[in-house]
């Protein structure tokens, strides 16, 4: 007895768009979509050496029929956008995407283009930093940056809002506690100072940081928008110990945010600690985005880890594909390999059933994204 999930339908639920001309680039630029690394020298004399990356070649040499990494490179740059893309997400069913698009917003192409160029259902999911800190720029007071901050986060756009996300992990760590008004009030001056003071400001942990991210949370809880939270894993100058799941636990023990809910993304290398507050809060959900890409050789035992702990109706299933529409191909291609492994594992060893796995797959795969994100479109 063994499932088969390849013509199951993916859901991804953390993704972002693709560059602009995504399939102009050489070799160099198309490691760099695989990789967290800002290090030239890793991306041009390492990165092509790890087995993620070969077994991504592998599989794509199979798809396209061109063997090695120059061959598809010289490939991909022959082909429409359209038939491209459709290709590889064809091969794993991706179905339907909610997409953060404020990372590198100026060199990937919009949503309502990347809708078009794929055929699919997109929804958006918007980055509270990046609303915060364009709100901070304008205000003038704090009430108006406080009005300003709610307008844009509930701007509508062409493709709905589902979800609000924050990267806070990167911006001073996970570790948040209850701020009042008070305190951010007269941390504008300052905030609004700095600010003004450099083209590149980005907004890192301060009073009235927390307090916006707190607002942004009951915000997300009265319009049912889940907030994801990067955790583990991600950008290189984030301190990973900050990064831990658990150091969101006072917010999560807070009363005033549990109606919100919280997908943490990522987890790698605190899977258990995300699955273990999965299994404790009924308002915590855990995906593995860029964990099954980015160690996908260890991506069966994370997604046994996660299952170990964490009831099945909270683990959600993401690529974190960026850039190239390979990162998602190969993200959702890894996600389907290690699932499949794992549930067979479960069910070779009797602590499942056939028709259990099969349930499983589907809560994984498709239905939780859809129940938490209100997808309704995709019933
Ligand atoms: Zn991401």
């Amino acid at each position: 007895m063994s499932i088969d999930l390849q013509h199951f339908i993916l859901i991804d639920n953390h993704a972002h768009p693709l560059l602009k001309r995504f399939l102009q680039l050489d070799a160099v630029a198309l490691r760099q979509s695989f990789s967290e690394s800002r290090s030239l020298a890793l991306l041009r004399d390492h990165l092509a050496t790890s087995v993620f990356y070969l077994d991504m070649l592998n599989r794509l040499s199979i798809l396209t029929g061109r063997a090695g990494e120059d061959a598809i490179i010289e490939f991909r740059a022959n082909q429409s956008e359209q038939d491209y893309l459709n290709l590889l997400w064809d091969d794993v069913s991706i179905g339907g995407l909610v997409i953060d698009d404020g990372f590198r917003a100026a060199d990937m192409i919009d949503l309502q283009k990347l809708s078009r160029l794929s055929g699919r259902p997109l929804f958006r999911c918007v980055r509270i930093e990046n609303v915060l800190e364009r709100c901070i720029r304008v205000a003038t007071s704090f009430d108006e940056l406080a009005s300003l901050f709610v307008q844009g986060l509930s701007e509508a756009g062409m493709q709905r809002t589902v979800a609000l996300k924050t990267i806070l992990a990167y911006r001073g760590g996970l570790e948040l506690e209850p701020v009042a008004s008070d305190s951010a009030k007269s941390d504008f001056e300052r905030v609004k100072r700095i600010a003004s003071e450099s083209p590149s400001w980005r907004i890192t942990r301060c009073a009235l940081y927390d307090y916006f991210l707190l607002v942004a949370f009951e915000l997300a809880a009265d319009n049912g928008w889940p907030v994801q939270i990067h955790c583990g894993l991600g950008d290189d100058d984030a301190d990973l110990r900050l990064s831990d799941p658990l150091c969101f636990g006072p917010i999560l023990r807070s009363e005033s945010y549990a109606a919100t809910s919280f997908v943490f993304l990522h987890c790698y290398p605190f899977v258990r600690e995300a699955a273990y507050l999965a299994s404790i809060y009924s308002n915590v959900y855990m995906d593995l985005s860029l964990s099954t890409s980015l160690v996908s050789p260890s991506a069966e035992l994370i997604i046994r880890e996660a299952l170990a702990a964490a009831p099945s109706s909270k683990i959600l299933a993401g690529t974190d594909g960026h850039s190239t529409p390979e990162t998602h191909w190969y993200g959702a291609y890894s996600w389907k390999r290690a699932l499949t492994a794992a549930l067979n594992s479960l069910l070779a060893e009797h602590f499942i059933d056939e028709q259990q796995a099969l349930e499983i797959a589907g809560r994984l795969l498709h239905d939780n994204a859809r129940l938490l994100y209100g997808l309704e479109e995709l019933a």
